[in-house]
């Protein structure tokens, strides 16, 4: 049993880890057709990338409302697109600093401060959230078939982890040669504001160019953003006059920063990849940590359990080790335990990510006690009114009131993952089925029929 979830698990991540518009994966290529855009969740990343931005987005004036989407693409990208940043995770994995991914990111905010892409702005905002192919970098994809009660649910789950979008993403990727220049400006202008040293942002362009000669997955970033060695000069010649040129980042963030690289490495290449980015300290807790990962994805709960453990001794105060100790026990079936240290997490969380909350609720469902259903659903929505675009929380919230036999709010938490994805046509349809299952009147039945009344395309 245990065997075959971590099969299942495998299958899937490599499922995800294949490019997705160069060859559509099964997963991906079900329900969202062509062009889709891979979004992974992830609380630690998404929080790491959050502060780097914070700043940033401060300075620049666009403190609210912007947010960072984070791409399931190892290719070194990173592009604005209405009020979103989007940022491929290999961008993360390839950058060996922190301030290397501040850099991209202040670049990014010069377009999205200059109002670049503002013509894409209303086809996307269409599509509800580009959350559409939302893929969880944890567990808890796999489980939730297995764990779910009624295969129908099942299957409807794994269609809404494909999501219904139909973004092509070139078209989100061309600038113009002069946006280029003034987001390299506005770039220089925010780091300076910051304190921060503009040294990242060009050595990015190092790793681009020196990936670029070998013809690897970069080309994208090049094509996207046009770098010309006249813009290189000026762009160098103007960040050397900084006074923070030799600012460095904070050792805590250059930690966190090589934790979430460890993480990739391990989701995108397992152990080996692991060992390759961190060849020049292959003890450290990086290492370990990626390790720890590797050898979960390996479906080997027991040796990994014993080896988060021992990070967890060396820092009880990370909820990323919590976490990932929640996602071993709960891959492993020991949902209850694995509720109890997804909950330590959140508690230790101060990003306060709403994935973490759900988490806590979606292993109180695998554990199949019928009695803790009613908590799991609570935790679940606490979960999603901090994150609504938590596709995997939907569907395990789904089951959740399945087990309570309360069969018309289990189709309504279907309908409202498939809003949320924006996949409007399978949300009407399973609200629909609600309607037909819930009391009329009912605060569920009128969200079903507020699902049902949604226009997703007014005025044609
Ligand atoms: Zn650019």
């Amino acid at each position: 049993m245990v065997m075959g979830l971590a099969s299942r698990l495998r299958r899937l991540v490599a499922a995800i880890l294949v490019p997705a518009l160069m060859i559509p994966a099964p997963a991906f290529a079900q329900a969202s057709g062509k062009g889709g855009l891979p979004i992974v969740r992830d609380a630690e990343i998404e929080a790491l990338v959050k502060d780097y931005a914070a700043p940033i987005l401060k300075t620049a004036g666009l403190s609210r409302g912007v947010d960072i989407v984070l791409v399931n693409d190892e290719g070194f990208n990173a592009f604005v697109s209405g009020r979103r940043i989007f940022i491929n995770i290999g961008t993360i994995l390839q950058a060996q600093t922190p301030n290397q991914v501040i850099g991209i990111i202040a670049h990014e905010v010069g377009h999205l401060k200059g109002g670049h892409q503002e013509r894409l702005r209303e086809q996307i905002d269409r599509a509800k959230t580009i959350a559409v192919v939302a893929s969880l970098l944890g567990a808890g994809i796999a489980v939730a078939g297995a764990a779910s009660s009624s295969g129908g649910m099942a299957q409807a789950g794994t269609g809404m982890m494909a999501g219904g979008g139909s973004l092509a993403q070139r078209s989100l990727l061309s600038y113009q040669r002069s946006e280029e220049s003034t987001a390299d400006r506005a770039a220089l202008e925010y780091l300076r504001a910051t304190r921060q040293s503009p040294r990242g942002l060009l050595e990015t362009f190092e790793i681009l160019e020196r990936n670029n000669l070998f013809g690897g997955p970069l080309n994208r970033y090049l094509s996207s953003h046009p770098l010309p060695r006249e813009r290189v000069a000026n762009l160098e010649a103007a960040a050397k006059e900084s006074p923070y040129w030799d600012e460095a980042d904070s050792l805590a963030l250059l930690q966190r920063h090589d934790l979430a690289r460890a993480k990739i490495a391990a989701y995108t290449g397992g152990a080996t990849a692991v060992r390759r980015t961190f060849s020049f300290d292959p003890r450290g807790r990086a290492a370990q940590y990626g390790d720890a990962i590797a050898t979960h994805l390996a479906g080997s709960p027991a040796a990994a359990l014993s080896k988060i453990d021992a990070l967890i001794a060396s820092d009880p105060k990370s909820p990323w080790f919590q976490e990932m100790r929640g996602e071993i026990l709960q891959q492993a079936g020991r949902g209850d335990e694995a509720a109890a240290a997804y909950a330590r997490a959140a508690s230790l969380d101060r990003s306060g990510s709403g994935l973490l909350k759900a988490a806590e609720g979606q292993a109180l469902v695998t554990s199949g006690s019928p009695a803790r259903m009613g908590e799991a659903i609570a935790k679940i929505r606490e979960g999603l009114r901090a994150d609504p675009d938590n596709a995997s929380a939907y569907r395990f919230l789904s089951m959740a009131y399945g087990k309570t036999n309360d069969i018309g709010s289990a189709e309504l938490a279907m309908a409202e993952g498939y809003w949320h994805a924006g996949n409007f046509r399978q949300a009407k349809i399973f609200a629909l089925r609600a309607q037909g299952k819930l009391k009329p009147g009912s605060p569920g039945y009128n969200q079903a029929a507020d699902i049902l009344a949604y226009d997703p395309n007014p005025k044609g």
